[in-house]
């Protein structure tokens, strides 16, 4: 999968897509994003793929993932990466089966790419 391809399909199908709503950070994500740091911030990534989104079934997949709460929920919910259905479908990742490492990765990526292209949005707005 190439993450460049990824990005701007979701940057094109997926924003005008009627499921979408549009995400954004408020000043405590951002606060919170600049107090720990983006090594931080993908760590926490990496806890929650692993845990809410990694295994074969998921008890309550597809509101495993608040709405607020952590800037990784908002850029998850932001990149179709919060649910195994919304994997599934943007990201093309066959649900009832465990997620490879790589394919967690990946998903931190677009996350992180998706959470800097915001903190860099908000360094212009000021
Ligand atoms: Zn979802």
């Amino acid at each position: 999968m190439d993450l460049q391809n990824i990005q701007n399909q979701l940057n094109t199908e997926f924003a005008k897509s009627e499921t979408r709503i549009i995400f954004w950070f408020d000043d405590k994500d951002i606060d919170y994003i600049n107090e720990k740091g983006l090594d931080t911030i993908r760590q926490h990534a990496k806890d929650f793929i692993a845990k809410r989104e990694a295994p074969a079934y998921i008890a309550n997949d597809g509101k495993q993932t608040p709405m607020k709460g952590h800037p990784v929920f908002i850029a998850q919910h932001a990149t179709a990466t919060c649910c195994r259905e919304c994997i599934r479908k943007w990201h093309k990742m066959q649900p009832g089966k465990e997620l490879s490492q790589v394919q967690q990765d990946y998903l931190v990526d677009v996350i992180m790419t998706w959470i800097q292209k915001e903190i860099e949005g908000q360094e212009h707005k000021i």
